[in-house]
């Protein structure tokens, strides 16, 4: 069952601001949904959406490499060292600096070129491999921001539906205390929200 969290904020002068929160159950793992920043975020593993260099970026990978400090770029210096780089579809595992978190799993989405490249299926691995990575470390929250949905421009709705059904697939097999994915924008939250509401019990 879904239940929807609405949590009213008033400050001051009447202004008002709405966050929404989202869970399903799906096993024993509530699968969730919030607006954020995934850098504030506490978990045991935070996913970044790095790119085949593991070198840093824009956009998340940039937040969190600059959130969490040199630690994480020197542990992806020395991955790259021993397998050069990431392959999309792909994830590595390094410390978290000074994140509130053990891990950060480091995975490569693919750049949307129009949908005949693979593209569906090397998303749906980017975040298979991240939840296997982290179940393998034993974790258990993780945290994703919206793969690929950025400079690497995957339709929102499609690739919300790839992640969700992706990982509630992962979570009949697995389970974790919490899948929760961080969402940027509002935008991109009710993509998320519209397709976790259709999601079957
Ligand atoms: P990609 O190259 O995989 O598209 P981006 O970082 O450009 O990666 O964007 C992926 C998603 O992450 C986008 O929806 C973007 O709005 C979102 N994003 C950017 N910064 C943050 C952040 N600090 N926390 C959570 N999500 C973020």
């Amino acid at each position: 069952m879904l239940k929807v969290y609405n949590v009213f904020l008033v400050f001051g002068e009447g202004l008002i601001a709405v966050v929404l929160f989202m869970q399903k159950k799906i096993n024993n793992t509530f699968l969730s949904l919030k607006l954020g920043d995934i850098t504030k975020e506490t978990a045991d593993a935070i996913v970044n959406a790095a790119n085949h260099t593991l070198l840093g970026g824009g956009g998340v990978d940039g937040a969190i490499h600059k959130a969490g400090g040199t630690q994480i770029l020197n542990e992806c210096i020395e991955i790259r060292k021993r397998q050069g780089g990431c392959k999309t579809g792909d994830a590595v595992i390094t410390t978290a600096g000074r994140l509130n978190a053990r891990f950060v799993i480091h995975t490569v989405g693919p750049k949307w070129q129009g949908g005949s490249f693979n593209e569906d299926e090397l998303l749906a691995s980017a975040y298979k491999t991240s939840l296997r990575l982290a179940y393998d470390n034993k974790v258990e929250t993780i945290a994703f921001p919206s793969i690929s949905t950025g400079a690497y421009k995957f339709p929102v709705a499609r690739a919300a539906e790839i992640a969700l059904k992706t990982a509630a697939g992962f979570l009949q097999e697995y389970d974790f205390k919490e899948v929760r994915f961080v969402l940027f924008t509002d935008e991109v939250l009710e993509e998320y929200y519209r397709t976790i509401a259709g999601l079957k019990d």
